[in-house]
Order: structure tokens, then sequence, then C-alpha cells
């Protein structure tokens, strides 16, 4: 289905404020607010010229500050909307609009009135950077506003712009974080440019402030395109509209250029195409047909780089993003398939991370897994019954997983693996894992806080022990599931993943939030499912999971929750979901 917006742009009557880098006169090109009938017409004359039958239009009040308006005109404007919603030629409405004029009672009646999407200009979430933009409103008043409007369900976006005065990419991708955990669905990134007659302009030509590069502008794009992409946020824009939008000689200085969305494909498909390591002097690559400019490059430039490299490049288009092993014919047994960038923008650095891991995941996963820190691999031994005797969960307890703070470990691990681990902060429990449950579960607790989740009857003493010392009060939710662990994911002391009813009864009548992941859909050899939990591991803000979630039928909703607790996902291979025993994630001893 295609989509169409039908935009009226609204000047910026409703703004109280000025921010330092605006001139909505000149933004709009507009510099009065559009009357009734020049709505309707602008209607009108958008639904003659839409071709596909298969549509879904909405009319999107763009500019300035819409619920910042007087509420009556706000009203009138949405009124003019409602003969054309239903007739059902056009199917809802978007604003844009400022954070902090966004209340629940005004929010309610936008919606009652066809309200769908709400886009915040949030610019950015740091709030020195607000403050010193003039922008008059805080990071909070973000946050409660996309609150409220997730709240109402309707669809929310919030732009951000780049290279702000004052700002740093640091603080883009913390605000790229904060569009992700706040639930926005869509996006736009702007570079900061200087207009006429703003204050911007005075910093400017002061030398106070120096805008982007063009090259800057276009790279750092890109990496937060690829940030949004792989959080499900939609960008629904990079960079300012052209023509129309700055007229005349507005444009003083900064990274405007009418095609900079096409340079930022570009430049990600030069990222994709910079990891080709063929050994061979002739290459050819297929990408999907409605790429193939994008990895050609913007004039070209991916091409020409990888003419330096090979004698002869081929860039066509095919099924998938595939690259000849050697020679040129077409040969596609000879193609490989490329795995998506998933690495790109993960911050724990490699050497600083140890891991403790099933050695039964599949080749591409552990090549993966290699890439975040160094693994002790656990082989199949006979200590346990076999499709469980690799398994991390198995013999180790963690405490506090996300921040890998204490480790426990069966004294029967072995020599090779507790000499391997000899640099982290690990000490040995009492209790020895034997072949079958229950001998088999008595690390398989989840710890978090001052909380613990277990099984309490077959805890080893040592984790008991644990908790008893380290609070005076500690909390000890007794579950009839002894693989705990393998069943239970703690995002936070709050938001909890699980494959286990009886985990789920319990936690929700304790108050937490609780994600059910059918186990039906997960493999573990040798028994008819495993658990969701078992191919996760937790390390700061990532999960990371063998096997890829869009083979869940929770997949969507799962992402969101995992989002909403300011979690990004890695997976470490596109196949089916394997519980590998869980993942540790633990850091050496300082
Ligand atoms: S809030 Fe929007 S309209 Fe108001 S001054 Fe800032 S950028 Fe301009």
């Amino acid at each position: 289905m295609k989509h169409y917006n039908i935009p009226v742009f609204l000047p910026e009557l409703a703004c109280p404020f000025r921010c330092v880098y605006c001139n909505q006169f000149s933004i709009t090109g507009k510099q009065k607010m559009p009357d009734i009938q020049e709505v309707k017409s602008t209607i009108d004359r958008y639904l003659e010229s839409f071709k596909e039958k298969d549509r879904f239009v909405e009319v999107a009040f763009f500019g300035g500050n819409f619920t910042g308006l007087p509420e009556k005109m706000q009203d009138d404007f949405l009124k003019i909307v409602q003969p054309y919603l239903e007739k059902g030629v056009v199917n809802g409405i978007r604003c844009s609009t400022r954070p902090d004029y966004i209340d629940e009672k005004r929010v309610k009646t936008l919606k009652s009135l066809g309200m769908l999407n709400i886009e915040l200009g949030a610019q950015t979430t740091n709030d020195g950077v607000l403050q010193r933009c003039g922008r008059g409103h805080t990071y909070k008043d973000i946050e409660k506003a996309s609150q409220i409007i997730v709240g109402e369900g309707i669809t929310l976006g919030l732009q951000m712009m780049l290279g702000l005065p004052f700002d740093n990419f640091d603080h883009d991708m913390q605000t790229a974080r904060d569009i992700v955990r706040l639930g926005a669905h869509e996006t736009r990134i702007y570079p900061c440019i200087v207009v006429k007659d703003t204050e911007l302009e005075r910093l400017y030509k002061n030398g106070e402030y120096s805008p982007l590069a063009l090259d800057e502008a276009v790279e750092q794009s890109a990496t937060l395109y690829e940030y949004f992409t792989e959080n499900d946020v939609k960008v629904l824009r990079i960079g300012l509209h052209t023509s129309d939008d700055l007229n005349g000689d507005a444009l003083v200085a900064g990274p405007y250029h009418k095609n900079l969305a096409e340079m930022v494909f570009s430049r990600l498909w030069g990222r994709k195409l910079d990891k080709i390591d063929e050994k061979s002097d002739k290459i050819v690559i297929e990408v999907p047909e409605n790429q193939l400019n994008h990895a050609i490059g913007y004039k070209g430039e991916n091409k020409k780089k990888l003419e330096e490299r090979y004698k002869k490049v081929v860039i066509r288009s095919g099924p998938s993003f595939r690259v000849q092993r050697s020679g040129i014919e077409k040969s596609p047994a000879n193609m490989m398939e490329i795995s998506p960038l998933r690495y790109s923008s993960i911050r724990f650095g490699r050497n600083d991370m140890c891991v403790i891991a099933s050695a039964t995941m599949p080749a591409e996963a552990r090549e993966n897994l290699s890439k975040l820190g160094s693994v002790t691999w656990l082989e199949p031994s006979d200590l346990a019954y076999p499709s469980i005797s690799s398994h991390p969960d198995i013999f180790f307890f963690c405490h506090n997983e996300r921040h890998c703070e204490s480790v426990i470990y069966a004294p029967n691990i072995g020599k090779r693996i507790t000499h391997a681990l000899s640099q982290l902060d690990i000490k040995e429990g009492n209790a020895s894992v034997g072949h079958k449950y229950p001998d088999t579960c008595h690390y398989n607790a989840v710890g978090i806080g001052n909380t613990l989740i277990h099984n309490l009857l077959h805890t080893d003493l040592s984790i008991l022990d644990l908790y008893g010392k380290m609070w005076t009060k500690s909390v000890q939710h007794n579950v009839n599931q002894g693989y705990t662990r393998c069943n239970l994911l703690a995002l936070n002391e709050n938001n909890y993943i699980t494959s286990d009813f009886g985990i789920k009864k319990v936690l929700e009548e304790n108050g937490f939030n609780v994600f059910y992941v059918d186990p039906h859909q997960i493999v573990l050899p040798g028994h008819d499912h495993g658990f969701f939990p078992g191919c996760c591991g937790l390390v700061d803000d990532y999960v990371v999971v063998c096997g890829s979630l869009k083979h869940l039928r929770e997949c969507k909703e799962l992402k969101k929750f995992i989002r909403r607790n300011g979690m990004r996902i890695i997976e470490l291979y596109d196949g089916e979901l394997i519980d590998v025993g869980s993942i540790f994630f633990v850091r050496p001893k300082a």
C-alpha cells in the first residue's frame, strides 16, 4: 500500500520561542496561516494527483507548533479534514509540535478527531544543548509527552537534529537511543544549518559556531540511520526538503544538499562494500533492484572505490545482496550471502569482556560472538545429560547479568575452565552438578538487585549465602521451575522475559512486567523445544541472541518490549533460535 502525506505548512505563529537556528518563515517558505479554503484546496489538489488506488492518505500539519495554536484554531483545522475522513478518501491526520505543548486532555481530543501520528521536535535529549539552543523545554518534557502519546495509542515520531551548537556526536547517539527507548516508531534526521536572520547566524558570523561539514553530516546520518533501522524506527526523512523549503538566500552555511539522503544511502552501501574481501581480481555484486543506484553510489563513488581494488567490477540487480566468489560468470551457486551489519555501533571493547558460552552453537554465531569478547567455550561433557552438558547456566550463576557483577561456579566444572576464567572475579559454589535433575539446576537461578528467583529448594547454598550477606533484606521468589535462568531473562528489576507460565504468574503477582515467549519456537536438540531466555545473554544495554527474532510470532512485540527497556538486540546469526543454555558476559577483575 502506498502512503501519501498531504502537507499543510503552518508558520511559527504559535511558537513563543525562537530556537537559535530557527526562522520558520524561511524554512516553511510561508509567512501567514493558511485559511480554511486554502487548506481545502490543498487537500483536493493532492487527492486528484494521487495515482495509486491502494493507498493510505494522511493530512499532515507540519511546521511550527500545532498544539500551541489556540484550541479553537486546532479544532477548526481538524474539522476541515472530517468530511474527507468520513468519505474515506483521507485515512488520518498527523501533526508536528513541541514536546512541552502536549497534555492528556488535548491528545484525547486530537485522537477523537482522527489524529494518528504526532511528531515531536525533540532535536536532542541533552538538557545542556536544549538550553543553549533556546528550546525552552527539557528532556523531561520530551519523556512526558512521549509517554502520553504512546499511552493514547497514537504513533509517536521524534525528530532529531545533528550538529547543534554546543553538541557532539556522542550526545546525538544518546538522543537516538532515547528516541528508541521512548517508543518512537518514526524519526527525521535534520543536520543543523545556518539560516538567515537567526541567532545562529550571529554566532556563526562571530566565529562562535561551526556547522558540520557536508561529509560529516553524511557520515553521522548514515550511522544514525543504521541504528534506527536496526531498532525498527522508520527514518522518514534525512535533511530538509528541497526547493521551497529554503527560498531565496535564506541559507547562510551548513550541510544543506538536495541529495543528502541519496548521499547517506550511498555511504551505507559503501560501508558494506568495503567489507568485501575477495581475492579474485574480478568481482560481481548483486543487490536488490531498488538499491542498485545506492550500491553504485552517489556519482558512482562506491563502484569507483571498488575499481581501485579490482580490475573488473560488475554491480547488477539480483534477488539479494550477494558477491560472486571468483570470476565474472553468472553462477548462483557461486554466490555467498552477506550478513547485514549488526555490530557497527557496539560500545564495549572486545578486549574488555570475557564470555562463557556453549561450544555447540552454530559456527557463524560462534564467529560473531568472538567479535564481542574473549570466549571460553564449554564443550559437551558427561557431567550432565547430553543436551545441557555444555550449557553455561547449568554450571554458573551470574548475579546482575547485565553488569556482570558476581559469578559462582560449580566445583566440578573442571580445571580447564576455571583456569581459563582465572582472571575473573568468580567464586566456587558448594554443590557439584549431577547428571540428572534436580542435581542439574542448583545454579540455574536469576539474581538481580536484592532479588533472587529460583526453586529455592534446590538453590546452591553459596548463592543463598551471597544474598543473605549482601542485603539485610533480600527478596526471594520461589518458583516451581528449577531451570529458572533457562526460562527467565531479567532486563532490569521490573521487566522480565520468560517462556514459563508458572514463573510469569509468580512475577506478575509480585507486580513485575513479564513478556511471554512461546517456547515451542525454540530449538533444543534432543528435546521437543527449548526456552527463549536460554538463547540469550545480557551485557550493558544489549540482549545477545543465538538466532534471529524474526523466527518468533511475537517478534514485533518482543522487540518493542526490549526497546522500551532501553536495550538493543544483537542477533549472532540469522537462523533459528537455539537454546544454548544462556550466554554470560563477565568483565575481568580491575
Ligand atoms: S520550536 Fe520550532 S517553531 Fe519554535 S522556534 Fe523552535 S524550531 Fe522554530
